[in-house]
């Protein structure tokens, strides 16, 4: 049990970051957003409603939005609740809301697109009015979509894999990537896996960003081809955990830190240090309620400062030492 004189001070600490959030009243930009339909039930099986979804992802503004501020965003909406059908939407489109922004984007076939992205409260608020349960933000930002400013290694168990393992595995990619030069940080997806995700400098391309991530990824699965695999078919996943390292290409997205996840039991996808994971029992640990309380009375990000690291991306070199043992 915490006593009273830290619930007080994390009391205190909600309602500071409450009262800094813009509520202004007023119509339009900048407006209050409204949220319909408060009442309906958007996980079934729960009491959760869409005004409690909508005030969870006030409460967890503070943290979530500079997660997603100004990156293209692809929302997972769920007009029928998360038991419904759910869609991803990446393009953008006048009906979101008018703090919903758009930035246009060459599509793979050279064609420009315009796609979403949000600036503030404002602009998650209503999202989340329009049914938005999930964000997965792009790893790079509007100014420059084409040069990532983080890797994200997705590790994917097959379903004989136990946390244990999973967890061991997500230690081994810190410390390759350590290896190389590179801090990384983990995330409970708030599915099945475990994300690191590691912040790099502008500058590189995607090609670069993707072919490092692949080479990480397939020094694993050469060294212990019997726990690893890099490739995504299905048939050599059996019993193994797939690094999965194509989130690191151009228009590719994963969730986001303090996201919902549309699935049974309202997961959410939580950042942890890595000293936490260990005393984690599966991906999916945190619900709607606990990762509430968890931003709350936070102190400080799980992750550090790591938006402030200035790390370079190695070169393909920088791991040849440790894949060489292959
Ligand atoms: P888990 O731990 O269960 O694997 P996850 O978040 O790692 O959870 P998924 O939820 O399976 O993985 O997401 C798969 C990836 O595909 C994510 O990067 C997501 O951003 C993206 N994605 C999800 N739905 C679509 C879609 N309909 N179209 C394109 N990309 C999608
Ligand atoms: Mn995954």
């Amino acid at each position: 049990m915490r006593n009273a004189s830290t619930t007080r001070r994390q009391r205190s600490e909600a309602d500071a970051i409450r009262a800094a959030m813009p509520n202004s009243g007023r119509h339009g930009k900048r407006g209050t957003v409204a949220i319909s339909h408060p009442e309906r039930i958007v996980f079934p099986g729960t009491g959760i409603t869409k005004q409690d979804v909508a005030d969870y992802y006030r409460a967890v503004a503070p943290w979530l939005l500079p997660e997603i501020a100004r990156r293209p965003l692809s929302v997972i909406r769920c007009p029928g609740g998360a038991g419904g059908a759910c869609f991803f939407q990446k393009h953008h489109a006048d009906t979101l809301g008018s703090n919903v922004e758009s930035v246009p984007l060459e599509e793979a076939d050279g064609d420009k697109a315009d796609y979403l992205y949000i600036e503030d409260e404002r602009g998650l608020i209503e999202l989340v009015q329009m049914n938005t349960l999930e964000f997965h933000p792009w790893g790079a930002r509007i100014d420059q979509p084409d040069q990532p400013d983080r890797l994200v290694f997705d590790l994917d168990p097959d379903p004989g894999i136990d946390w244990k393992t999973l967890t061991a595995a997500a230690r081994e990619v810190r410390q390759r990537l350590a290896g190389a030069g590179l801090d990384s940080f983990v995330r409970l997806s708030g599915g099945k896996g475990v994300h690191v995700v590691a912040p790099i400098r502008r500058g590189p391309d995607w090609d670069h960003a993707k072919a490092f991530c692949a080479a990480v990824a397939e020094a694993m699965a050469q060294e212990q081809p019997l726990r690893y695999v890099a490739t995504a078919s299905k048939a050599k996943r059996k019993g193994r955990i797939f690094i999965d390292w194509l989130r690191n290409a151009r228009g590719a997205t994963s969730v986001a830190s303090w996201s919902l996840r549309a699935r049974e039991g309202a997961p959410v996808a939580v950042p942890l240090r890595w000293e936490e994971l260990g005393r984690t029992k599966g991906s999916a640990d945190y619900d709607i309620a606990r990762a509430l309380r968890r931003a709350r009375s936070l102190k400080a990000h799980p992750w550090g400062d790591f938006a402030a690291l200035d790390q370079a991306l190695p070169s393909l070199n920088a791991l040849s030492g440790k894949a060489r043992k292959a």
